[in-house]
């Protein structure tokens, strides 16, 4: 059978169908990954616009391969989501976010961290249960937790992924609409809603120094979105353009790679916007 090599690899991302050997392959390699313990947290910061002060980080997740280096989330994400592994990856995904706040409030850092959910494990009947156990286990108050859940997830909008919703809201956690604008959710599904945050998709964030188009959706978005009491996330900002438009607009968090990319838990315990290169 074909071995997922350094090409095959990229087949995923392409989107193209890739053959069954390849596919369990890659299935078993992700169930040994995490018995190995070969995954790890990145962490990327995210800006309060005005006040220009870190308020929070993203968790994402890479994979450390023995033989292939650093592997992103694309890579592996939709096949751990077709096995069902996901569920398994997303429960230590939450565990390890909570014990990496512990260990940098232990450090006199307080950051808030978001993990980002998907649809799979919202189904998941466990996952209050995971929620609720990883928080105690590390002392972490739920408030310190945001979970980043897709719009076009968040409009199957099925009673197992509302009832889960409504319960993380319950326990204290924050949650946050991701990719907004690529979804076509209307006004009525976002108010209803028990979400904090909106994230602006990047493909937005990208056009908004070339086309008008863009910025008139953006803006009618911030202020849609602070119309309901939600807090706007820009993602993707790469540019200055970028973030003085975004700042004239009324955006409240900027995170991106003008800032920074997503980086290992211990340069992030010393990140500062002030000095971004200690
Ligand atoms: P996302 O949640 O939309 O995350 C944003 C992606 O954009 C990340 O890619 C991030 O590294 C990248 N990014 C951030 N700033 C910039 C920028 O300025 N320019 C550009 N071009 N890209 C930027 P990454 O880390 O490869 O993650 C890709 C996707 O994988 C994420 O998209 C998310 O949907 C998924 N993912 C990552 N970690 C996890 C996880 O722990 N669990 C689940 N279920 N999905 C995850
Ligand atoms: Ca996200
Ligand atoms: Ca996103
Ligand atoms: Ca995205």
């Amino acid at each position: 059978a074909k071995r997922v090599g350094g090409a095959g690899f990229a087949l995923f991302e392409d989107g193209m169908v890739v053959d069954a050997a390849l596919q369990l392959t890659l299935q078993s390699d992700l169930r040994g990954a995490l018995d190995r313990g070969q995954f790890e947290l990145y962490y990327q910061p995210k800006i309060d616009a005005r006040k220009n002060v870190v308020t929070g980080v993203e968790a994402l997740v890479r994979w450390n391969h023995p033989t292939r280096g650093v592997v992103g989330p694309q890579e592996f994400i939709p096949t751990a989501e077709r096995s069902g592994l996901i569920v398994r990856l997303g429960r230590w995904v939450l565990d390890e976010a909570c014990r990496q706040i512990a260990d940098w409030q232990s450090q006199g850092r307080d950051l808030n961290v978001a993990v980002n959910l998907s649809v799979i494990q919202l189904a998941d009947a466990s996952l209050l249960d995971d929620v609720r156990e990883s928080l105690a286990r590390h002392n972490v108050p739920a408030s310190r937790l945001l979970c980043e859940v897709t719009e076009s997830l968040l409009l199957e909008n099925t009673q197992a992924t509302a009832r889960t919703l409504v319960g993380l809201r319950a326990l204290g956690v924050h949650l946050s609409v991701d990719d907004f604008g690529t979804g076509y959710s209307n006004l009525t599904q976002l108010k209803d809603l028990p979400a904090r945050q909106l994230k602006i998709d990047r493909t937005f964030i990208q056009e908004l120094e070339t086309r008008s188009e863009a910025r008139a959706v953006v803006a009618s978005v911030i202020q849609l979105a602070h119309a309901l009491h939600l807090t706007v996330v820009a993602e993707g900002v790469e540019t200055a353009g970028q973030r003085d438009l975004l700042k004239a607009m009324g955006c409240d968090e900027l995170q991106g790679y003008f800032y920074a990319r997503p980086m290992q838990a211990a340069m992030m315990q010393s990140w500062s916007i002030d000095a971004p290169l200690a």
